[in-house]
């Protein structure tokens, strides 16, 4: 029995010794949470602004069924909205993308392939987004100034990259992230953004999915509320110029 016992306990020592429980060290960027990557301005979330603006914002297209409906349905209600376009798909749509543009709305970059950025070679993070900043430029001659990498996955190497290509990296308000790519329903979709909405959300919608879109039916409820509520649909660029500094309370003595 004690046999059993001492060759267990060693048997245990040596796991232990073969796969230690990792005792090392997140990374450093893991480690430091959103503030710090937000008051440096290396990664945008939503915007603080006193304006009465909202920033709509459609990822994966263009989609050649899906871009034309949203289009259709932002203009009705004067809306404006940015397109974080996928390179393999502006290459395949390129008249789509210069429409976005002649409409007034911004075009950004989303990667050319939409891989995961998670453990990809700073190589390969670098081309997919020189990649998709050379199709954008090709199709239309103009050159986007934001990029959000899919899935919203970011590290210190990436703010790197997204630096040294001019571009300032944007993620969305977490408190609209309507899910809209899962199909979890129009009314929920709707709910999500009217139940949250404040100056200066970023909103993340897609405008390719997989599966059937509950998005533009979203979009033409949730719109013209927002319009009575008194907001204005500008481009992720215009909705950065009404930034606000965010000041410390002042006391003031009676
Ligand atoms: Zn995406």
């Amino acid at each position: 029995m004690l046999k059993t016992k001492i060759a267990l306990a060693l048997s245990l020592a040596m796991a232990w010794a073969l796969y230690p429980v990792s005792t090392e060290a997140q990374p450093a960027t893991q480690l430091k949470d959103r503030r710090y990557y937000e008051e440096r301005g290396d990664i945008v979330w939503e915007v603080p602004t006193s304006d009465k603006f909202i920033a709509f914002t459609f990822d994966d297209g263009p989609d050649p069924r899906r871009t034309p409906e949203i289009l259709k349905i932002l203009e009705e209600n004067k809306a404006k909205a940015t397109f974080f376009v996928v390179g393999d798909r502006v290459e395949r749509n390129p008249e789509i993308v210069r429409e976005e543009l002649r409409l007034g709305h911004e075009v950004a970059n989303h990667s050319f392939h939409h891989p995961s950025f998670q453990g990809l070679k700073e190589s390969s993070m670098a081309s997919e987004i020189a990649q998709t900043q050379e199709s954008i430029r090709k199709v239309t001659g103009h050159t986007p100034a934001l990029f959000r990498p899919p899935g919203g996955f970011y590290n210190e190497k990436l703010i790197h990259i997204s630096k040294q290509n001019n571009l300032q990296l944007i993620l969305w308000s977490w408190h609209q992230d309507t899910n809209d790519w899962r199909a979890p329903g129009v009314q929920r979709i709707v709910n999500k953004v009217l139940n949250n909405a404040r100056n200066g959300d970023i909103i993340l919608m897609h405008d390719f999915v997989y599966k059937s879109s509950q998005t533009p039916e979203a979009l033409k409820i949730i719109l013209p509320e927002l319009k009575k509520r008194g907001y204005s649909f500008v481009t992720v660029s215009e909705l950065l110029s009404h930034k606000v500094a965010p000041r410390n309370h002042i006391k003031v003595n009676h």
